[in-house]
């Protein structure tokens, strides 16, 4: 395999330090010239010194004087600002862009860098959720491969493979179930933003942990879904799989079904993605059977986690919804975050502002833009009224 350049975008978060650790591990095989962070300036400047990239990109331009003491005379440019970690992918080393942002924000690298030509390994699966209609035909046009990062999709394109003549019936994306599996809404009436961020089986950042918790997460892996592998609606299932270790199953039209097992580890998709579609030896954990005795299954619930089924209305209805439906959940969990709304208010709060905003049916990226913007501003003004 030829050495693969990438630019590492959300370096200092739970996918980005994991990447980086695949990446340590393959020195002849992956290099960085990019990484960036929102805030984390003293972890940004440690990775940029074991790292050695072209450049480095912060987006809080206060801390711009510090980053660019820390890293003096070592010839690393750093840039600082959105527009900066937008036209940064377009350099021309680059091969991969692995976008690890959290949120809408990585919205707009992921168009630059598929308008500039570049393969896109996707953690930020809100790109998608937001503008799956406008991203796909982009990728098409320019040839690029948008390989998935998200554990569930990874798993679906590694059953994909050699399979390009057969359709899909149907899929099943797996969820652990989060932390409050099997519990019922009195209980979740009183559940504390502590509760809600322990993960049973994976550490992550604090916005998918929530959403894990809400079952939001797998709502926006559906819509996610519907655009990598162009189903529809119908053809995605969500099924409880408490041991996280089926990452997701392919159903195909006789029948049979294909799945991807593993211990439940992030470095194993990012891996796939990076040095796709080669499988190249490494020394992390194998699995063990005699450890997993059983493998159990279970029904999503839907009344109970209302976010789920918000997501199904939402990529149902299509057009704007999905963008406003996320929009509105980054409000939501922001605002659950710093004790503003309850767990449950989460949903209402994303209801209410689904109703408040009027749909567009066929948005182009810049209405989608103005819609994620609006909604925030919406959103935010219902806070005091949900509680
Ligand atoms: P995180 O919060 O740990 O890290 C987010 C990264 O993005 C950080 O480097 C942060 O500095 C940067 N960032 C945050 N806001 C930004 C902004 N407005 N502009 C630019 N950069 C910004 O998040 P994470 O858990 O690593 O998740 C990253 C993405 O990967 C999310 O879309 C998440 O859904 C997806 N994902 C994560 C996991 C996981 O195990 N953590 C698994 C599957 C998918
Ligand atoms: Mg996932």
């Amino acid at each position: 395999m030829k050495k693969r350049n990438i630019a590492l975008l959300g370096s200092t978060g739970s996918i980005g330090t994991q990447a980086l650790e695949v990446v340590w591990a393959f020195p002849d095989l992956l290099e960085v010239s990019v990484l960036t962070a929102a805030k984390n300036v003293d972890l940004l400047i440690a990775q940029a010194l074991a790292f050695h990239p072209q450049f480095v990109v912060l987006m809080d331009e206060t801390q711009g004087d510090k980053l660019k003491e820390g890293l003096l005379g070592t010839g690393i440019a750093v840039l600082l600002g959105e527009d900066a970690l937008v036209e940064v992918v377009q350099h021309e080393p680059i091969d991969i862009v692995l976008n690890a942002i959290v949120g809408s924000a990585g919205l707009r690298p992921t168009v630059k860098a598929i308008s500039c030509g570049k393969d896109i390994a996707l953690a930020n699966k809100e790109t998608l959720v937001v503008a799956g209609e406008v991203i796909m035909p982009l990728v098409e046009k320019h040839g690029v491969k948008m390989l998935p990062v998200d554990s569930e999709h990874s798993a679906i394109f590694q059953c994909l493979a050699g399979e390009e003549q057969n359709p899909i019936e149907k899929i099943y994306l797996t969820a652990s179930g989060g932390p409050f599996r099997g519990k019922d809404i009195a209980f979740l009436e009183t559940v504390t933003k502590e509760q809600a961020l322990k993960h049973p089986n994976w550490s992550m950042g604090a916005k998918i942990t929530i959403d894990s918790a809400s079952l939001m997460n797998k709502g926006l892996e559906v819509i996610e879904a519907k655009w990598l592998f162009d189903l529809d609606v119908e053809q995605i299932d969500v099924i409880v799989h408490p041991q996280s270790i089926i990452h997701s199953i392919v159903q195909f039209q006789d029948g049979s079904m294909k799945a991807q097992l593993g211990l439940p580890d992030m470095k194993l998709p990012i891996q796939h993605a990076l040095t796709y579609p080669l499988r190249q030896p490494n020394t992390f954990e194998r699995f063990n059977f005699l450890d997993y005795p059983t493998l159990t299954f279970e029904r999503a619930n839907h009344d109970v986690f209302r976010n789920l089924e918000l997501a199904y209305e939402a990529l149902r209805q299509g057009g704007d919804r999905p963008c406003v439906l996320n929009a509105a959940n980054e409000i939501a969990v922001d605002a659950f975050l710093r004790d503003e709304i309850s767990f449950l208010g989460m949903s209402k709060l994303i209801e209410a502002t689904m109703c408040q905003l009027s749909s567009i049916k066929q948005p182009s990226l810049d209405d989608l833009i103005a819609v994620d913007q609006q909604t925030r501003v919406v959103a935010r003004s219902l806070i005091r009224g949900i509680g």
